[in-house]
Order: structure tokens, then sequence, then C-alpha cells
């Protein structure tokens, strides 16, 4: 079993500004990822409301972040974390190959994305459907495909989407988007985008691959196909909480962390930030607020169980 004073699950934006904040104040941490450092900035390609950057991509963005965090040393190690345990000393995190005993954990852990539940959707991931752009993109070259959902992060990767392929159709359930105003703007103004809203999907169909997306409209209630050879899913998020032992009590009921305005969770020595806890906002701004917060009050805690030792 590894000892550390803090162990921080996720090395996204919050895990990391958390490891920096931590590593600075001479604490003894180390940062777990079931995947490559920098979180869900990777599954976009640009990045327009960073403070200092300007237009970023998602790539160069997150290099700069690894690159901070690696030149302060900082221990950022694979581990896919299964599990976490109130444990006398503090608490025991269990990966796929490791425990490590640590008296503060912070969770970072994220979000990932919500799926429709439309007949075939299981069936063709990885077969022309997909949740993430800027990973999957590429393989529709010059191709129709559909982006579902009316948000952020539908209307930016249907930007994206229009640079490489023939054309995006963007389907959405409500009348307008809730996007905001200068994305739909550029989305109205793209001529490879095609807006389809007040329609639902209701499944999709084809025979080894996607082949068309079976949509309704609600306002007349017609049924139709669109035909596709892609279709990318953005609606919505749901927190990455599964390893969160149910008797801890920290979730809400959709799986967010609750915490305290100090990242505190109804345990003591448990922080969480960022995305996988209860906000209005999850953007990198908001996960880096939260990961410096957090970690200020991992400091504080971990100086108060010395002092009282
Ligand atoms: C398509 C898209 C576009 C976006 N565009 C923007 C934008 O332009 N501007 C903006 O400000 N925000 C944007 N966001 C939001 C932004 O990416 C998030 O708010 C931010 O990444 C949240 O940071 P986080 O550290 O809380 O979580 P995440 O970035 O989700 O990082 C969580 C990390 O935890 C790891 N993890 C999860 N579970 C485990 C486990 N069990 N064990 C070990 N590791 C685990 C994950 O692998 C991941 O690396 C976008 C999001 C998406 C999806």
């Amino acid at each position: 079993m590894k000892k550390h004073e803090l162990v921080i699950i996720g090395c996204g934006p919050a895990g990391m500004m958390a490891a920096i904040y931590a590593k600075r104040a001479n604490k003894d941490v180390v940062i777990l990822d079931k995947s490559t450092p920098g979180g869900r900035i990777r599954s976009t390609y640009q990045v327009d409301n960073y403070l200092g950057f300007g237009r970023v991509t998602a790539e160069e963005l997150v290099q700069k972040m690894v690159t901070h965090l690696h030149d302060l040393e900082i221990d950022d190690t694979y581990g896919f974390v299964k599990r976490i345990d109130k444990h006398e000393e503090g608490f025991i995190v269990t990966t796929d190959n490791d425990e490590y005993q640590a008296q503060a954990v912070i969770i970072a852990t994220g979000t990932n994305p919500k799926t429709l539940n439309v007949k075939n959707e299981s069936r063709y991931v990885g077969n022309g459907l997909s949740y993430c752009a800027v990973c999957d993109g590429i393989f529709f070259e010059n191709k129709d495909v559909a982006v579902i959902g009316g948000g952020d992060s539908a209307l930016e990767e249907s930007n994206y989407l229009s640079r490489i392929c023939q054309s995006v159709t963007l389907i959405h359930d409500l009348s307008d988007f809730t996007a905001n105003s200068g994305l739909i703007k550029r989305i109205r103004n793209n001529p490879k985008i095609f807006v389809l809203t007040d329609t639902k999907v209701k499944g999709f169909l084809g025979s080894d691959a996607i082949e068309g997306i079976e949509v309704i409209n609600l306002k007349t209630e017609t049924n139709s196909i669109i035909p596709v050879h892609g279709v990318f899913i953005y609606v919505g998020n749901k927190p990455e909480t599964g390893f969160i032992n149910n008797d801890m009590a920290v979730t809400n009921e959709e799986g967010f962390i609750r915490v305290t305005p100090e990242m505190q969770t109804n345990i003591q020595g448990l922080f969480a930030c960022g995305d996988v806890t209860k906000k209005d906002y999850r953007l990198i701004a908001t996960a880096i607020s939260d990961g410096a917060i957090a970690a200020l009050g991992a400091i504080k805690y971990l100086d108060n169980c010395l002092k009282a030792r």
C-alpha cells in the first residue's frame, strides 16, 4: 500500500490546479487518472474563453497545464479508481492496480457524456456513433454527419465538424438552442450546417454502421429518416462518481457531489472540485477555481491534523 498525505483523483483542470497548490505548500501529493492527463478539454478542438489565452487549441492549453504540473515534479500516476473507503487514519483509495492510503482526498473526476437512450444507440457506438467530435470527426471527412443537442457543446462541435465533413445536420428537440448567442449566430451563418429544431430522435438504422436517423417533427408529428454516415451526441453530462460508496452519502440524487463553498464534503478530509460537484456552471475557469479552493481546504485540514498529534 502506498501512503501519501493527499490523493487527488482526476487529472483534469480541477485536479491539476489542486495538485499545484498542494505541492507548492509542500504536501506529499499524488494525482491519479484512468486516462491521459487533461480531462474533458481533450474532447474539444478550440477554447475561446480561458483568461490569458484568447483563442487557443485545446491540445495547446492542456499541454501548458501538464507542463506546469511536471515543472513542479508533481507525481501524476495512472490509476483507475474503483472505490474509496473511510479509514481510521484517513482514506483508502483502491485503483485497478494499487491501493493508496491518504489523510485527505480530493475528488476531481468530472463528468461523462449522457446517452440519448433510443433504439440502436449502443449498437452503433464506434460504428458511426460517437460522443466526441475531436476524437472521431476525422473518420467522417467529406461525409454527411449529424449532431444531436442544443447547448454550447453541440453547437461548438457542429462548427468544428463543418470544417471536416460535407454537411452537418444539427438536431434539437426544442424550438430554441440553449447555447450562447454568439455561437447560435455562427451556426446560423455557417452554410454547411443545417438546423432541425423541434425534432426528436427516435433511433438509428443501418446494416453494420449507421446509415440514417429516425426522427419525428414534434410540431407536425411527421416521421422521417435523415441519411447520415456519422452521429455525434451532445445531450448533457453525468457525474463520474460510481466508485463512491453510497454509505458515504456525499452525492445528490443525480450523483453529483455536494460540497460547501470551501469544497468540503460532509466527511472530514474528503474534498471535491470541478464538474463532478453540484453546481450551475461547468467550465475550465470554474473547475480551476474549485481546484484551488479544495486544495487550500485540504492543506488547512492536513496542517490541523499535524498540530493535533
Ligand atoms: C465538448 C466539450 C467542449 C468544452 N468546451 C469548453 C470551453 O470551450 N471552455 C470551457 O471553459 N469549458 C469547456 N468545456 C468544459 C470543460 O472541459 C470542463 O468544465 C472541465 O474540463 C472540467 O474539469 P474537471 O477537472 O472538473 O473534470 P474533467 O476535465 O472531466 O477531468 C476529470 C478527470 O478525471 C478522470 N477520472 C474520472 N473518473 C476517474 C476514476 N474513477 N479514476 C481515475 N480518474 C478518473 C478523467 O479521466 C479525467 O481526466 C467543454 C467540455 C466539453 C465536453
